[in-house]
């Protein structure tokens, strides 16, 4: 919080304009779809609510398909479920963890009504071939791009391809509200529509008089103060994460450990610092297993996790990469993604996490992180 955010927010106290609507507000929504490259933003209370606010407001047919990575977070397949639509997945890229794009137009079906590319950890997805897929086949793209504020394609920010496109200012996000998100599109209909759904429906006159079920997933004036605050800094913090990574990669070449890439056409921001401790310090046995059917015992005798373990041991604490959707209990008792194999998501979910990297992390600190880790693994 280096900036005006204490400033900011005494000034909602002071005047009053604490709750779901005032200045801060008004102007977090149109200088984050500026900056973004979009007409209109629509902030709500998180980045779970913006993308199920956002297949919401396309308004699919029940039993609509959407095409979607199976490495992402769980809140992607559950605002589709939610809305009755049916996730359908695609394994993601072995170097960004972003949706495979070779994979989509296999899945495509006359049900298929949308694709959800997510840009992975900083890195963006390959979104231009995802348009024009999308575009070939008539499909909607909503862009989940909660951890690449700031990230570009060929020069063009990620969060700007697609009709929506989502994102959280959650604390660990590159600018943050505490709790918060948005949705942005550029289509005047759609975002009358987000307005409306996020808001219950209230109609402007008779105000209580209700056509449709909406939702009260508003954003405070508070949180969109700190947004305001967050965003006169956040080439600052996105520098400050690429200048991390930078001493990172540094620090751990040669090491059994596969590192963040930056294609050609990318910047990646780096969100996070991730690393994926390589196959041959790996058993065979780890990458057979399903999550079902492990005990915790075992868990914490896989490789990664040992190593997870040591670490946080030494006082470096981590977190695990995400475990495929299509391997998630919850999704399979319901009958979703049955027999289902996505290689390069089963092999990333059991070998990937990522090391500090909060604004808060000085060099010294990355340099203990990098001493520490490299230690162990010798
Ligand atoms: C953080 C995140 C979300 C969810 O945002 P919350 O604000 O935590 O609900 C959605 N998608 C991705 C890719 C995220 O990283």
């Amino acid at each position: 919080m280096p900036g005006n955010e204490l400033k900011y927010v005494s000034e909602c106290l002071k005047t009053n304009w604490i709750s779901s609507s005032g200045s801060f507000l008004e102007r977090f929504e149109s200088e984050w779809a500026k900056y973004c490259g979009q007409k209109y933003g629509i902030a709500v209370c998180n980045g779970t609510v913006a993308l199920e606010l956002a297949v919401d407001a396309c308004d699919f047919p029940k039993g609509s398909e959407i095409i979607l990575p199976s490495f992402t977070i769980i809140s992607c397949v559950q605002a589709i479920t939610k809305a009755g639509c049916l996730p359908v997945l695609v394994d993601c890229d072995p170097e960004t963890y972003c949706m495979q794009v070779n994979q989509i137009e296999s899945k495509i079906t006359d049900r298929t009504v949308a694709i959800m590319p997510v840009h992975m950890y900083g890195h963006p997805a390959d979104i231009e071939p995802i348009m024009d897929i999308a575009q070939k086949h008539g499909l909607i793209v909503i862009e989940d791009a909660a951890q690449t504020h700031g990230g570009e394609y060929r020069g063009r920010k990620c969060g700007s391809f697609g009709k929506l496109a989502c994102f959280s200012f959650y604390a660990n996000k590159n600018i943050t509200t505490g709790e918060g998100g948005m949705v942005l599109t550029s289509d005047t209909v759609i975002a009358q529509r987000l307005r409306k759904l996020k808001n219950l429906c209230f109609l402007k006159s008779p105000r209580f008089l209700h056509h449709r079920l909406g939702y009260n997933y508003r954003m405070t004036n508070i949180q969109a103060a700190l947004g305001i605050a967050q965003l006169e800094n956040i080439d600052k913090f996105v520098e400050r994460k690429i200048d991390m990574a930078r001493k990172y990669s540094q620090a751990l070449v040669n090491l059994p450990l596969q590192l963040p890439i930056e294609h050609k056409w990318a910047k990646n921001v780096i969100w996070m610092y991730n690393v994926l401790l390589k196959e041959e310090k790996q058993s065979q046995k780890f990458f057979e297993k399903d999550w079902q059917s492990i005990s915790p015992e075992e868990y914490f005798r896989w490789p990664t996790y040992k190593l997870m373990e040591a670490l946080e041991r030494a006082g470096v604490q981590t977190r695990p990469f995400f475990i495929g959707m299509h391997e998630q209990p919850v999704f399979l008792s319901q009958g979703f993604f049955i027999g289902e194999r996505y290689p390069v998501t089963e092999k990333i979910a059991r070998c990937g996490f990522y090391l500090p990297s909060g604004q808060a992390i000085t060099d010294l600190q990355i340099d203990e992180v990098s001493r520490v880790l490299k230690e162990i693994l010798s």
